[in-house]
Protein backbone atom coordinates (compact mmCIF):
# COMPACT_ATOMS: atom_id res chain seq x y z
CA UNK A 1 0.00 0.00 0.00
CA UNK A 2 1.11 3.83 -0.06
CA UNK A 3 2.35 5.50 2.76
CA UNK A 4 3.91 8.67 3.15
CA UNK A 5 7.11 8.41 4.98
CA UNK A 6 9.69 10.58 6.25
CA UNK A 7 13.11 9.52 4.82
CA UNK A 8 15.39 12.33 6.00
CA UNK A 9 14.29 14.24 9.03
CA UNK A 10 14.51 17.98 9.27
CA UNK A 11 12.47 21.03 9.08
CA UNK A 12 9.86 20.75 6.20
CA UNK A 13 10.08 24.67 5.30
CA UNK A 14 13.57 24.71 4.56
CA UNK A 15 15.13 26.17 1.67
CA UNK A 16 18.35 24.25 0.85
CA UNK A 17 17.49 21.53 -1.01
CA UNK A 18 20.36 19.70 1.42
CA UNK A 19 19.30 20.21 4.56
CA UNK A 20 15.49 20.01 3.75
CA UNK A 21 13.02 17.45 5.27
CA UNK A 22 12.34 14.52 2.45
CA UNK A 23 8.67 13.17 2.51
CA UNK A 24 7.67 10.43 0.14
CA UNK A 25 5.13 8.18 -0.71
CA UNK A 26 6.66 4.54 -0.52
CA UNK A 27 4.88 1.44 -1.20
CA UNK A 28 4.91 -0.44 2.33
CA UNK A 29 2.96 -3.61 3.39
CA UNK A 30 -0.22 -3.41 4.31
CA UNK A 31 -0.54 -3.74 7.73
CA UNK A 32 -2.94 -6.72 8.65
CA UNK A 33 -5.33 -7.89 12.02
CA UNK A 34 -3.34 -9.76 13.86
CA UNK A 35 -4.46 -9.50 17.71
CA UNK A 36 -8.08 -10.93 18.39
CA UNK A 37 -9.21 -7.05 19.47
CA UNK A 38 -7.74 -4.65 16.60
CA UNK A 39 -9.77 -3.51 13.38
CA UNK A 40 -7.90 -2.61 10.36
CA UNK A 41 -9.25 0.87 8.60
CA UNK A 42 -9.29 1.72 5.06
CA UNK A 43 -8.28 5.25 5.39
CA UNK A 44 -10.47 7.99 3.90
CA UNK A 45 -8.72 11.20 5.22
CA UNK A 46 -5.94 12.37 7.57
CA UNK A 47 -5.22 15.90 8.37
CA UNK A 48 -2.48 18.02 8.33
CA UNK A 49 -1.70 18.82 12.05
CA UNK A 50 0.69 21.65 13.21
CA UNK A 51 2.35 18.43 15.31
CA UNK A 52 3.74 17.22 11.96
CA UNK A 53 6.53 19.50 11.03
CA UNK A 54 7.56 18.71 14.64
CA UNK A 55 7.15 14.73 13.83
CA UNK A 56 9.35 15.78 10.63
CA UNK A 57 11.90 16.99 12.55
CA UNK A 58 12.03 13.95 14.18
CA UNK A 59 11.77 15.11 17.72
CA UNK A 60 10.57 11.42 19.08
CA UNK A 61 14.07 10.25 17.48
CA UNK A 62 12.19 6.90 15.56
CA UNK A 63 13.93 5.22 13.06
CA UNK A 64 13.68 6.63 9.45
CA UNK A 65 11.80 5.67 7.52
CA UNK A 66 8.79 6.68 9.45
CA UNK A 67 4.79 7.70 9.18
CA UNK A 68 2.99 10.30 9.67
CA UNK A 69 -0.70 11.29 10.13
CA UNK A 70 -3.06 10.93 13.26
CA UNK A 71 -6.10 12.91 12.50
CA UNK A 72 -8.19 9.80 10.73
CA UNK A 73 -11.49 8.47 9.31
CA UNK A 74 -12.46 5.89 7.65
CA UNK A 75 -14.38 2.42 7.14
CA UNK A 76 -13.76 -0.78 8.73
CA UNK A 77 -12.64 -3.51 6.79
CA UNK A 78 -11.26 -6.23 9.00
CA UNK A 79 -11.60 -6.98 12.66
CA UNK A 80 -10.26 -9.40 14.96
CA UNK A 81 -13.02 -12.12 16.91
CA UNK A 82 -12.72 -10.49 20.39
CA UNK A 83 -14.02 -7.26 19.33
CA UNK A 84 -17.27 -6.62 21.03
CA UNK A 85 -17.22 -3.67 23.10
CA UNK A 86 -18.59 -1.40 21.33
CA UNK A 87 -20.60 -3.54 18.55
CA UNK A 88 -18.14 -2.50 15.71
CA UNK A 89 -18.90 -3.85 12.30
CA UNK A 90 -16.96 -4.02 8.81
CA UNK A 91 -18.33 -1.72 6.95
CA UNK A 92 -18.84 1.02 9.82
CA UNK A 93 -17.55 4.46 9.37
CA UNK A 94 -14.93 5.44 12.05
CA UNK A 95 -12.37 7.64 13.35
CA UNK A 96 -10.63 7.51 16.80
CA UNK A 97 -7.76 8.21 18.77
CA UNK A 98 -4.12 7.11 17.77
CA UNK A 99 -2.71 6.50 21.19
CA UNK A 100 -3.19 3.53 22.76
CA UNK A 101 -2.02 3.65 26.58
CA UNK A 102 -1.12 0.33 28.20
CA UNK A 103 -3.86 0.81 30.68
CA UNK A 104 -2.23 -1.00 33.54
CA UNK A 105 0.81 1.66 34.57
CA UNK A 106 1.12 3.70 37.34
CA UNK A 107 -0.14 6.75 35.28
CA UNK A 108 -3.13 5.03 33.30
CA UNK A 109 -4.33 3.38 37.06
CA UNK A 110 -4.29 7.20 38.45
CA UNK A 111 -6.18 8.62 35.85
CA UNK A 112 -3.52 10.42 33.90
CA UNK A 113 -3.35 8.17 30.88
CA UNK A 114 -1.51 10.89 29.34
CA UNK A 115 1.56 10.11 30.93
CA UNK A 116 1.54 6.56 30.10
CA UNK A 117 5.58 5.32 29.50
CA UNK A 118 4.16 2.00 27.53
CA UNK A 119 2.68 3.27 24.78
CA UNK A 120 1.57 0.67 22.55
CA UNK A 121 2.47 0.64 18.69
CA UNK A 122 3.33 4.66 19.78
CA UNK A 123 3.83 6.50 16.03
CA UNK A 124 4.36 2.69 14.31
CA UNK A 125 0.67 3.32 12.87
CA UNK A 126 1.06 6.50 10.05
CA UNK A 127 -2.60 7.97 9.08
CA UNK A 128 -1.21 9.59 5.48
CA UNK A 129 -1.59 5.74 4.36
CA UNK A 130 -4.14 3.55 3.02
CA UNK A 131 -4.72 1.56 5.46
CA UNK A 132 -3.94 1.37 9.60
CA UNK A 133 -4.98 -1.46 11.88
CA UNK A 134 -5.47 -0.11 15.63
CA UNK A 135 -7.38 -1.60 18.62
CA UNK A 136 -11.04 -1.53 19.13
CA UNK A 137 -10.26 0.85 22.57
CA UNK A 138 -8.87 3.23 20.01
CA UNK A 139 -11.54 3.09 17.32
CA UNK A 140 -15.03 5.00 18.10
CA UNK A 141 -18.18 4.49 15.04
CA UNK A 142 -19.09 8.09 13.58
CA UNK A 143 -22.87 9.37 13.59
CA UNK A 144 -24.75 8.74 10.23
CA UNK A 145 -25.25 11.98 9.13
CA UNK A 146 -21.23 13.29 9.60
CA UNK A 147 -19.44 13.09 6.76
CA UNK A 148 -15.97 11.04 6.28
CA UNK A 149 -14.61 14.55 5.11
CA UNK A 150 -16.05 16.18 8.34
CA UNK A 151 -14.74 12.88 11.11
CA UNK A 152 -11.20 13.49 10.39
CA UNK A 153 -11.77 16.71 12.57
CA UNK A 154 -12.72 14.03 15.72
CA UNK A 155 -9.35 14.17 17.16
CA UNK A 156 -8.57 18.10 17.13
CA UNK A 157 -12.25 18.40 18.39
CA UNK A 158 -11.13 16.25 21.25
CA UNK A 159 -7.93 18.48 22.02
CA UNK A 160 -11.05 21.58 22.05
CA UNK A 161 -12.96 19.51 24.92
CA UNK A 162 -9.47 18.78 26.33
CA UNK A 163 -8.47 22.87 26.66
CA UNK A 164 -11.90 23.62 27.59
CA UNK A 165 -12.03 20.83 30.85
CA UNK A 166 -8.65 21.87 31.46
CA UNK A 167 -9.00 26.12 31.85
CA UNK A 168 -11.83 26.40 34.75
CA UNK A 169 -14.20 28.21 32.71
CA UNK A 170 -17.16 28.92 34.50
CA UNK A 171 -20.52 29.94 32.66
CA UNK A 172 -20.49 33.44 31.93
CA UNK A 173 -16.30 34.14 32.50
CA UNK A 174 -15.30 36.42 29.78
CA UNK A 175 -12.72 34.51 27.64
CA UNK A 176 -10.00 35.23 25.09
CA UNK A 177 -8.36 32.85 22.57
CA UNK A 178 -4.90 33.80 21.75
CA UNK A 179 -3.96 32.28 18.30
CA UNK A 180 -6.92 31.44 15.85
CA UNK A 181 -5.32 28.36 14.06
CA UNK A 182 -7.54 25.42 13.61
CA UNK A 183 -6.93 24.12 17.31
CA UNK A 184 -7.96 27.92 18.35
CA UNK A 185 -10.98 27.67 16.61
CA UNK A 186 -11.81 24.52 17.94
CA UNK A 187 -11.61 25.14 20.99
CA UNK A 188 -13.15 29.11 20.71
CA UNK A 189 -16.76 26.86 19.37
CA UNK A 190 -16.60 24.86 22.38
CA UNK A 191 -15.82 27.58 24.68
CA UNK A 192 -19.16 29.38 23.57
CA UNK A 193 -21.13 26.25 23.91
CA UNK A 194 -19.89 26.61 27.54
CA UNK A 195 -21.10 29.50 28.08
CA UNK A 196 -18.31 31.99 27.80
CA UNK A 197 -19.30 35.55 27.50
CA UNK A 198 -17.37 38.44 26.19
CA UNK A 199 -16.14 35.89 23.42
CA UNK A 200 -12.62 37.43 22.16
CA UNK A 201 -10.59 35.73 19.15
CA UNK A 202 -6.59 37.01 19.01
CA UNK A 203 -5.65 36.75 15.36
CA UNK A 204 -3.48 38.60 13.35
CA UNK A 205 -4.95 36.63 9.74
CA UNK A 206 -8.32 38.64 9.02
CA UNK A 207 -9.75 35.79 7.71
CA UNK A 208 -9.24 33.57 10.75
CA UNK A 209 -10.66 36.55 12.77
CA UNK A 210 -13.39 36.61 10.85
CA UNK A 211 -14.50 32.77 10.60
CA UNK A 212 -13.76 33.36 14.84
CA UNK A 213 -16.83 35.63 15.04
CA UNK A 214 -18.94 33.44 12.42
CA UNK A 215 -18.23 31.15 15.12
CA UNK A 216 -19.51 32.70 17.75
CA UNK A 217 -16.67 35.20 18.76
CA UNK A 218 -18.05 38.41 20.08
CA UNK A 219 -14.76 40.38 19.61
CA UNK A 220 -11.83 40.00 17.37
CA UNK A 221 -8.36 41.80 18.06
CA UNK A 222 -5.22 41.88 14.95
CA UNK A 223 -2.54 41.95 17.56
CA UNK A 224 -0.67 43.70 14.55
CA UNK A 225 -2.91 46.64 14.07
CA UNK A 226 -4.15 47.31 17.62
CA UNK A 227 -3.21 47.64 21.70
CA UNK A 228 -3.98 43.89 22.77
CA UNK A 229 -3.79 45.15 26.58
CA UNK A 230 -5.63 48.25 25.71
CA UNK A 231 -8.36 46.53 23.84
CA UNK A 232 -8.66 43.42 26.32
CA UNK A 233 -9.19 46.02 28.95
CA UNK A 234 -11.73 48.03 26.99
CA UNK A 235 -13.98 44.37 26.42
CA UNK A 236 -13.42 43.43 29.95
CA UNK A 237 -14.37 46.97 31.71
CA UNK A 238 -10.69 46.77 33.08
CA UNK A 239 -11.15 43.79 34.81
CA UNK A 240 -8.95 41.22 32.15
CA UNK A 241 -10.33 38.05 31.07
CA UNK A 242 -11.82 35.13 33.69
CA UNK A 243 -9.95 32.96 31.31
CA UNK A 244 -7.29 32.94 28.59
CA UNK A 245 -6.14 30.28 26.10
CA UNK A 246 -2.67 30.82 24.31
CA UNK A 247 -2.79 28.64 21.32
CA UNK A 248 -0.13 30.40 18.79
CA UNK A 249 2.67 28.48 20.26
CA UNK A 250 4.96 31.31 19.36
CA UNK A 251 7.01 32.14 22.07
CA UNK A 252 6.89 35.66 21.07
CA UNK A 253 3.03 35.63 22.01
CA UNK A 254 3.66 33.75 25.28
CA UNK A 255 3.67 37.00 27.79
CA UNK A 256 0.20 38.56 26.38
CA UNK A 257 -2.30 36.22 28.25
CA UNK A 258 -0.24 37.12 31.47
CA UNK A 259 -1.17 40.98 30.61
CA UNK A 260 -4.84 40.58 29.77
CA UNK A 261 -5.75 37.50 32.66
CA UNK A 262 -7.98 38.95 35.93
CA UNK A 263 -7.09 38.94 39.29
CA UNK A 264 -7.70 35.19 39.69
CA UNK A 265 -8.04 34.34 36.56
CA UNK A 266 -6.63 31.22 34.69
CA UNK A 267 -4.21 31.00 31.37
CA UNK A 268 -3.88 27.77 29.62
CA UNK A 269 -1.07 27.15 27.28
CA UNK A 270 -2.44 25.06 24.86
CA UNK A 271 0.25 25.20 21.95
CA UNK A 272 3.06 23.22 21.69
CA UNK A 273 6.32 25.69 21.90
CA UNK A 274 10.53 25.83 21.17
CA UNK A 275 12.07 23.41 23.93
CA UNK A 276 14.67 25.80 24.67
CA UNK A 277 12.52 28.79 25.20
CA UNK A 278 11.72 29.91 29.19
CA UNK A 279 9.23 32.68 29.68
CA UNK A 280 10.16 35.35 32.71
CA UNK A 281 7.37 35.02 35.34
CA UNK A 282 7.09 37.71 38.30
CA UNK A 283 5.79 35.19 40.91
CA UNK A 284 4.64 37.29 42.91
CA UNK A 285 2.94 39.96 41.03
CA UNK A 286 1.24 36.92 38.78
CA UNK A 287 0.63 33.90 41.70
CA UNK A 288 0.61 35.68 44.63
CA UNK A 289 -1.37 39.13 44.41
CA UNK A 290 -3.19 38.02 41.77
CA UNK A 291 -3.71 34.34 41.82
CA UNK A 292 -3.55 33.35 38.43
CA UNK A 293 -3.31 29.84 38.04
CA UNK A 294 -1.40 28.77 34.99
CA UNK A 295 -1.96 25.40 33.27
CA UNK A 296 -1.36 23.58 30.03
CA UNK A 297 -2.52 20.23 28.25
CA UNK A 298 -0.91 17.11 26.54
CA UNK A 299 -3.37 14.99 24.17
CA UNK A 300 -6.83 14.55 25.06
CA UNK A 301 -7.42 11.82 27.55
CA UNK A 302 -11.34 10.41 28.63
CA UNK A 303 -12.19 13.07 25.44
CA UNK A 304 -13.08 10.77 23.01
CA UNK A 305 -16.51 10.10 23.54
CA UNK A 306 -17.54 13.51 24.28
CA UNK A 307 -15.63 15.03 20.94
CA UNK A 308 -18.35 12.70 19.59
CA UNK A 309 -21.17 13.99 21.09
CA UNK A 310 -19.47 17.85 20.33
CA UNK A 311 -19.10 16.49 16.24
CA UNK A 312 -22.80 17.37 15.04
CA UNK A 313 -22.74 20.75 17.17
CA UNK A 314 -19.62 22.17 15.54
CA UNK A 315 -19.31 24.58 12.55
CA UNK A 316 -16.70 22.83 10.38
CA UNK A 317 -17.06 23.43 6.78
CA UNK A 318 -14.10 25.62 6.79
CA UNK A 319 -12.05 22.79 7.99
CA UNK A 320 -12.44 20.48 5.82
CA UNK A 321 -12.02 22.71 2.16
CA UNK A 322 -8.75 21.95 0.76
CA UNK A 323 -8.14 18.44 0.12
CA UNK A 324 -4.87 16.78 -1.62
CA UNK A 325 -5.17 12.65 -2.83
CA UNK A 326 -2.30 10.76 -1.08
CA UNK A 327 -0.10 10.79 -4.04
CA UNK A 328 0.41 14.69 -3.52
CA UNK A 329 0.47 14.99 -0.24
CA UNK A 330 3.87 16.69 -0.56
CA UNK A 331 2.12 19.49 -1.92
CA UNK A 332 -0.68 19.29 1.02
CA UNK A 333 2.41 20.22 2.81
CA UNK A 334 3.48 22.73 0.84
CA UNK A 335 0.19 24.26 0.28
CA UNK A 336 -0.29 24.17 4.18
CA UNK A 337 2.48 26.29 4.85
CA UNK A 338 0.65 29.30 2.98
CA UNK A 339 -1.51 29.43 5.16
CA UNK A 340 -4.54 30.07 3.03
CA UNK A 341 -6.57 27.46 4.64
CA UNK A 342 -7.68 26.30 8.08
CA UNK A 343 -6.24 23.10 7.45
CA UNK A 344 -5.33 20.80 4.87
CA UNK A 345 -6.57 17.02 4.65
CA UNK A 346 -5.12 14.27 2.30
CA UNK A 347 -7.57 11.74 0.90
CA UNK A 348 -6.17 8.40 1.82
CA UNK A 349 -8.30 6.38 -0.87
CA UNK A 350 -10.38 7.94 -3.15
CA UNK A 351 -13.35 5.29 -3.51
CA UNK A 352 -14.54 6.05 -0.02
CA UNK A 353 -14.28 9.82 -0.10
CA UNK A 354 -17.54 10.68 -0.44
CA UNK A 355 -18.75 8.35 2.25
ZN1 LIG B 1 -3.28 16.63 15.70
ZN1 LIG C 1 0.10 3.06 30.93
Amino acid sequence: MKSLAVTRPGDLRETDPDKKCIIEILDVDEPQVCGPTEVKIKIAYCAICASDPHVAMNCFNREVPYGMGHEISGIIVDMGPEVKTKGLKIGDRVAGNFLRPCGWCYHCQNGHPEFCKHFIDEGTAPGYAQYVVWDESQVWKIPDDITLRTACMLEPTSIAVRAVDKCNVMVGNRVAVQGGGPIGQLTLQVLKMRGATSLTIIEPIEKRRELAKKSGADYAIDPFNSDVVEESMKITGGLGFDVVVEVTGNSKCTEVPLQIVAEGGTILYLGMYNSEYEMPLNIQDVLYTRNVTITGTKVAPYCFPRALQMLKRMQLEDFTGAVFPLDNAVEAFEEYFKMNNLKVIICCNEDIADL
